[in-house]
Protein backbone atom coordinates (compact mmCIF):
# COMPACT_ATOMS: atom_id res chain seq x y z
CA UNK A 1 0.00 0.00 0.00
CA UNK A 2 1.32 3.54 -1.14
CA UNK A 3 0.56 6.19 1.28
CA UNK A 4 1.10 10.37 0.42
CA UNK A 5 1.18 12.79 3.33
CA UNK A 6 0.64 16.01 1.23
CA UNK A 7 1.67 19.01 3.56
CA UNK A 8 -0.56 21.49 1.63
CA UNK A 9 -3.75 21.43 -0.31
CA UNK A 10 -1.80 21.89 -3.72
CA UNK A 11 0.10 18.79 -3.12
CA UNK A 12 -2.51 16.88 -2.23
CA UNK A 13 -4.58 17.87 -5.37
CA UNK A 14 -1.21 17.01 -7.81
CA UNK A 15 -1.21 13.80 -5.76
CA UNK A 16 -5.06 13.33 -6.31
CA UNK A 17 -4.36 14.14 -10.11
CA UNK A 18 -1.90 11.51 -10.17
CA UNK A 19 -3.36 8.95 -8.70
CA UNK A 20 -7.50 9.99 -9.00
CA UNK A 21 -8.75 6.82 -7.39
CA UNK A 22 -6.71 7.49 -5.03
CA UNK A 23 -8.11 6.63 -0.99
CA UNK A 24 -8.79 9.98 1.10
CA UNK A 25 -7.47 9.53 4.85
CA UNK A 26 -9.00 12.16 7.39
CA UNK A 27 -9.45 10.85 10.65
CA UNK A 28 -9.82 7.35 9.42
CA UNK A 29 -12.37 6.50 11.91
CA UNK A 30 -14.44 4.89 9.27
CA UNK A 31 -11.75 4.08 6.62
CA UNK A 32 -9.75 1.97 8.75
CA UNK A 33 -12.54 -0.09 10.59
CA UNK A 34 -13.27 -0.99 6.73
CA UNK A 35 -9.74 -1.85 5.95
CA UNK A 36 -9.40 -3.96 9.78
CA UNK A 37 -12.39 -5.69 9.05
CA UNK A 38 -11.40 -6.32 5.38
CA UNK A 39 -14.39 -4.48 3.84
CA UNK A 40 -11.31 -2.07 1.74
CA UNK A 41 -8.05 -2.91 0.14
CA UNK A 42 -7.03 0.81 -0.65
CA UNK A 43 -3.95 0.70 -3.16
CA UNK A 44 -2.56 4.02 -2.74
CA UNK A 45 -4.20 6.23 0.14
CA UNK A 46 -3.46 9.89 0.20
CA UNK A 47 -3.51 11.20 3.89
CA UNK A 48 -5.04 14.55 4.42
CA UNK A 49 -4.07 15.56 8.11
CA UNK A 50 -1.24 17.38 7.68
CA UNK A 51 -3.25 19.54 5.23
CA UNK A 52 -4.01 22.93 7.16
CA UNK A 53 -6.17 24.64 5.00
CA UNK A 54 -8.59 21.92 5.24
CA UNK A 55 -8.94 22.40 8.84
CA UNK A 56 -9.47 25.78 8.53
CA UNK A 57 -13.26 27.23 10.78
CA UNK A 58 -13.31 30.67 9.87
CA UNK A 59 -17.11 31.76 7.92
CA UNK A 60 -16.79 28.14 6.34
CA UNK A 61 -16.01 25.03 7.93
CA UNK A 62 -12.75 22.85 6.12
CA UNK A 63 -13.26 19.11 6.14
CA UNK A 64 -10.90 18.47 8.01
CA UNK A 65 -12.45 20.08 11.25
CA UNK A 66 -12.61 17.39 13.91
CA UNK A 67 -15.31 16.73 16.05
CA UNK A 68 -13.33 18.01 18.97
CA UNK A 69 -13.14 21.63 17.78
CA UNK A 70 -17.00 21.51 16.50
CA UNK A 71 -18.02 20.64 20.61
CA UNK A 72 -16.27 24.42 21.23
CA UNK A 73 -17.53 26.09 17.79
CA UNK A 74 -20.11 28.70 16.60
CA UNK A 75 -23.22 26.34 15.63
CA UNK A 76 -25.11 24.95 18.87
CA UNK A 77 -26.77 22.45 17.04
CA UNK A 78 -23.55 21.26 15.16
CA UNK A 79 -22.03 21.47 18.72
CA UNK A 80 -24.54 19.55 20.75
CA UNK A 81 -24.35 16.88 17.62
CA UNK A 82 -19.99 16.66 18.04
CA UNK A 83 -20.63 15.64 21.11
CA UNK A 84 -23.00 12.62 21.08
CA UNK A 85 -20.31 11.62 18.26
CA UNK A 86 -18.13 8.32 19.16
CA UNK A 87 -16.18 8.82 22.78
CA UNK A 88 -13.35 11.82 22.92
CA UNK A 89 -10.27 9.65 21.05
CA UNK A 90 -13.01 9.50 18.15
CA UNK A 91 -13.91 12.99 18.37
CA UNK A 92 -10.11 14.21 18.19
CA UNK A 93 -9.33 12.30 15.14
CA UNK A 94 -13.00 12.31 13.12
CA UNK A 95 -13.88 15.00 11.18
CA UNK A 96 -16.83 16.60 9.65
CA UNK A 97 -15.67 15.61 5.82
CA UNK A 98 -15.21 12.13 6.79
CA UNK A 99 -18.43 12.24 8.05
CA UNK A 100 -19.79 13.33 4.15
CA UNK A 101 -17.11 11.40 3.07
CA UNK A 102 -18.84 8.25 4.52
CA UNK A 103 -22.22 9.56 3.67
CA UNK A 104 -23.82 7.36 6.29
CA UNK A 105 -27.80 7.42 7.19
CA UNK A 106 -26.35 8.19 10.71
CA UNK A 107 -23.91 10.26 10.46
CA UNK A 108 -24.24 12.48 13.39
CA UNK A 109 -23.46 16.15 11.51
CA UNK A 110 -25.74 15.98 8.40
CA UNK A 111 -29.14 16.51 9.37
CA UNK A 112 -27.31 20.01 10.97
CA UNK A 113 -26.05 20.52 6.93
CA UNK A 114 -29.46 19.29 5.84
CA UNK A 115 -31.52 22.04 7.92
CA UNK A 116 -29.66 25.07 6.47
CA UNK A 117 -29.00 23.48 3.04
CA UNK A 118 -25.47 23.49 2.92
CA UNK A 119 -23.23 23.56 0.33
CA UNK A 120 -20.63 21.40 -0.33
CA UNK A 121 -17.28 23.18 -2.23
CA UNK A 122 -15.55 20.27 -3.92
CA UNK A 123 -12.04 20.58 -5.86
CA UNK A 124 -9.73 19.09 -7.76
CA UNK A 125 -6.16 20.10 -9.02
CA UNK A 126 -8.48 21.71 -12.43
CA UNK A 127 -11.56 22.95 -10.22
CA UNK A 128 -13.62 24.08 -7.68
CA UNK A 129 -17.89 22.97 -7.58
CA UNK A 130 -19.97 23.54 -5.31
CA UNK A 131 -23.02 20.99 -4.81
CA UNK A 132 -25.99 21.74 -2.50
CA UNK A 133 -26.06 18.88 0.18
CA UNK A 134 -28.95 17.07 -1.26
CA UNK A 135 -27.32 16.82 -4.47
CA UNK A 136 -24.12 15.65 -2.79
CA UNK A 137 -25.18 12.44 -0.82
CA UNK A 138 -26.80 10.32 -3.71
CA UNK A 139 -27.57 7.89 -1.29
CA UNK A 140 -26.89 5.23 1.38
CA UNK A 141 -23.13 6.16 1.79
CA UNK A 142 -22.77 6.83 -2.03
CA UNK A 143 -22.08 10.87 -2.92
CA UNK A 144 -21.42 12.77 -6.10
CA UNK A 145 -17.82 13.05 -5.42
CA UNK A 146 -15.64 12.26 -8.96
CA UNK A 147 -12.01 10.80 -9.11
CA UNK A 148 -9.83 13.45 -8.37
CA UNK A 149 -11.84 15.38 -6.20
CA UNK A 150 -11.76 16.05 -2.43
CA UNK A 151 -14.13 17.71 -0.20
CA UNK A 152 -12.73 21.21 0.58
CA UNK A 153 -15.64 22.79 2.96
CA UNK A 154 -18.68 23.48 4.24
CA UNK A 155 -20.38 26.62 3.22
CA UNK A 156 -23.20 27.54 5.15
CA UNK A 157 -25.70 30.72 4.66
CA UNK A 158 -24.92 33.71 5.86
CA UNK A 159 -28.64 33.62 7.96
CA UNK A 160 -28.35 31.45 10.27
CA UNK A 161 -31.32 30.87 13.44
CA UNK A 162 -30.02 31.61 16.35
CA UNK A 163 -32.69 28.91 18.00
CA UNK A 164 -31.49 25.53 16.55
CA UNK A 165 -31.70 22.05 18.63
CA UNK A 166 -29.88 18.79 17.90
CA UNK A 167 -31.24 15.57 18.92
CA UNK A 168 -30.43 12.00 19.11
CA UNK A 169 -32.07 8.60 20.37
CA UNK A 170 -30.02 5.49 20.54
CA UNK A 171 -29.67 2.53 22.55
CA UNK A 172 -27.53 4.36 25.11
CA UNK A 173 -26.31 7.46 26.20
CA UNK A 174 -22.50 7.30 24.79
CA UNK A 175 -20.62 5.38 21.67
CA UNK A 176 -24.10 4.88 19.72
CA UNK A 177 -25.14 4.91 16.31
CA UNK A 178 -28.37 6.71 16.20
CA UNK A 179 -31.81 4.97 16.03
CA UNK A 180 -32.94 8.54 14.81
CA UNK A 181 -31.87 11.94 15.09
CA UNK A 182 -32.90 15.27 14.27
CA UNK A 183 -31.91 19.53 14.01
CA UNK A 184 -34.59 21.69 14.32
CA UNK A 185 -34.18 25.58 13.96
CA UNK A 186 -36.54 28.58 14.42
CA UNK A 187 -35.90 31.34 12.49
CA UNK A 188 -37.29 34.74 13.99
CA UNK A 189 -39.61 35.46 11.25
CA UNK A 190 -41.43 31.64 12.53
CA UNK A 191 -39.93 29.50 9.42
CA UNK A 192 -38.90 26.46 10.77
CA UNK A 193 -36.88 23.78 9.30
CA UNK A 194 -36.41 20.09 10.41
CA UNK A 195 -34.34 17.88 9.29
CA UNK A 196 -33.96 14.18 10.42
CA UNK A 197 -31.14 11.05 10.05
CA UNK A 198 -31.62 7.48 10.06
CA UNK A 199 -34.55 7.81 8.68
CA UNK A 200 -34.18 7.51 5.44
CA UNK A 201 -31.17 6.65 2.67
CA UNK A 202 -30.32 10.25 2.97
CA UNK A 203 -30.83 13.17 5.35
CA UNK A 204 -34.30 14.04 5.74
CA UNK A 205 -36.31 16.99 5.37
CA UNK A 206 -40.07 17.05 6.86
CA UNK A 207 -41.15 19.63 4.13
CA UNK A 208 -44.92 19.34 5.05
CA UNK A 209 -44.16 20.18 8.74
CA UNK A 210 -41.89 23.09 8.52
CA UNK A 211 -44.99 24.68 6.30
CA UNK A 212 -47.37 23.85 8.40
CA UNK A 213 -45.71 25.33 11.98
CA UNK A 214 -43.70 28.18 9.77
CA UNK A 215 -47.29 29.23 9.36
CA UNK A 216 -48.23 29.89 13.26
CA UNK A 217 -46.67 32.73 14.85
CA UNK A 218 -46.83 31.15 18.13
CA UNK A 219 -48.08 27.48 17.55
CA UNK A 220 -50.51 26.16 20.18
CA UNK A 221 -50.53 22.30 21.51
CA UNK A 222 -52.62 21.64 18.86
CA UNK A 223 -50.12 22.82 16.31
CA UNK A 224 -47.29 21.13 17.93
CA UNK A 225 -49.51 17.95 18.08
CA UNK A 226 -50.12 18.68 14.07
CA UNK A 227 -46.18 18.91 13.97
CA UNK A 228 -45.43 15.45 15.63
CA UNK A 229 -48.15 13.62 13.42
CA UNK A 230 -46.52 15.20 10.35
CA UNK A 231 -43.35 14.69 11.08
CA UNK A 232 -43.74 11.04 11.58
CA UNK A 233 -45.85 10.61 8.51
CA UNK A 234 -43.14 12.05 6.11
CA UNK A 235 -40.12 9.73 7.30
CA UNK A 236 -39.35 6.53 5.17
CA UNK A 237 -37.40 4.30 8.11
CA UNK A 238 -36.84 0.80 7.93
CA UNK A 239 -36.61 -2.03 9.99
CA UNK A 240 -32.88 -3.19 10.96
CA UNK A 241 -31.03 -4.49 13.79
CA UNK A 242 -31.10 -0.84 15.40
CA UNK A 243 -34.82 -0.35 15.51
CA UNK A 244 -38.22 -1.53 14.43
CA UNK A 245 -39.79 1.19 11.52
CA UNK A 246 -42.76 1.73 13.68
CA UNK A 247 -40.39 2.85 16.46
CA UNK A 248 -38.08 4.91 14.07
CA UNK A 249 -41.68 7.04 12.83
CA UNK A 250 -42.61 7.59 16.07
CA UNK A 251 -40.02 8.55 17.74
CA UNK A 252 -39.03 10.92 14.91
CA UNK A 253 -41.85 12.77 15.49
CA UNK A 254 -41.42 13.24 19.32
CA UNK A 255 -37.68 14.14 19.09
CA UNK A 256 -38.40 16.81 16.39
CA UNK A 257 -41.89 18.47 18.61
CA UNK A 258 -39.16 18.21 21.82
CA UNK A 259 -36.39 20.25 19.94
CA UNK A 260 -39.20 22.82 18.46
CA UNK A 261 -40.34 23.08 22.10
CA UNK A 262 -36.83 23.83 22.90
CA UNK A 263 -36.30 26.00 20.41
CA UNK A 264 -39.67 28.11 21.51
CA UNK A 265 -39.24 28.51 25.11
C1 LIG B 1 -16.10 3.73 17.82
C2 LIG B 1 -16.72 4.63 16.77
C3 LIG B 1 -17.80 5.41 17.12
C4 LIG B 1 -18.38 6.26 16.16
N1 LIG B 1 -19.46 7.00 16.54
C5 LIG B 1 -20.05 7.82 15.62
C6 LIG B 1 -21.19 8.59 16.00
O1 LIG B 1 -21.66 8.58 17.14
N2 LIG B 1 -21.73 9.40 15.04
C7 LIG B 1 -21.24 9.45 13.76
O2 LIG B 1 -21.77 10.21 12.94
N3 LIG B 1 -20.17 8.72 13.40
C8 LIG B 1 -19.56 7.90 14.29
N4 LIG B 1 -18.49 7.14 13.92
C9 LIG B 1 -18.02 7.21 12.53
C10 LIG B 1 -16.89 8.24 12.28
O3 LIG B 1 -16.20 8.57 13.46
C11 LIG B 1 -17.43 9.54 11.66
O4 LIG B 1 -18.18 9.28 10.49
C12 LIG B 1 -16.28 10.52 11.34
O5 LIG B 1 -16.84 11.79 11.08
C13 LIG B 1 -15.43 10.07 10.16
O6 LIG B 1 -14.42 11.05 9.95
P1 LIG B 1 -12.90 10.63 9.67
O7 LIG B 1 -12.15 11.90 9.52
O8 LIG B 1 -12.40 9.68 10.67
O9 LIG B 1 -13.10 9.91 8.25
P2 LIG B 1 -12.17 8.81 7.54
O10 LIG B 1 -12.36 7.51 8.19
O11 LIG B 1 -10.79 9.31 7.38
O12 LIG B 1 -12.86 8.82 6.11
C14 LIG B 1 -14.21 8.39 5.95
C15 LIG B 1 -14.56 8.39 4.45
O13 LIG B 1 -14.56 9.72 3.95
C16 LIG B 1 -13.58 9.86 2.90
N5 LIG B 1 -12.96 11.17 3.10
C17 LIG B 1 -12.38 11.65 4.22
N6 LIG B 1 -11.99 12.93 4.05
C18 LIG B 1 -12.35 13.26 2.78
C19 LIG B 1 -12.22 14.46 2.00
N7 LIG B 1 -11.66 15.57 2.47
N8 LIG B 1 -12.72 14.43 0.73
C20 LIG B 1 -13.31 13.32 0.24
N9 LIG B 1 -13.46 12.17 0.93
C21 LIG B 1 -12.97 12.15 2.19
C22 LIG B 1 -12.61 8.71 3.10
O14 LIG B 1 -11.99 8.33 1.89
C23 LIG B 1 -13.56 7.62 3.61
O15 LIG B 1 -14.26 7.03 2.54
C24 LIG B 1 -17.86 6.30 14.84
C25 LIG B 1 -16.74 5.52 14.50
C26 LIG B 1 -16.18 4.69 15.45
C27 LIG B 1 -14.96 3.86 15.07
Amino acid sequence: MDIDRPADLTAALQALEQVPDATLLAGGTDLMVEVNFGHRRPEHIIALRRVEELAELNGTIGSGVTWARLEGGPYKALAQAARTVGSPQIRAAGTIGGNLGTASPAGDGLPFLAALDATIELRSASRARRLPIDEFITGVKRTAIEPGELIHSVILPEEIPERQEFGKVGMRNAMVISTVMACVMRYDDGRTRVALGSVATTPLRARRAEEMISAQATPSEADLTEFQRLVSEEVRPITDHRSTESYRRHASGVLARRLLERCLS
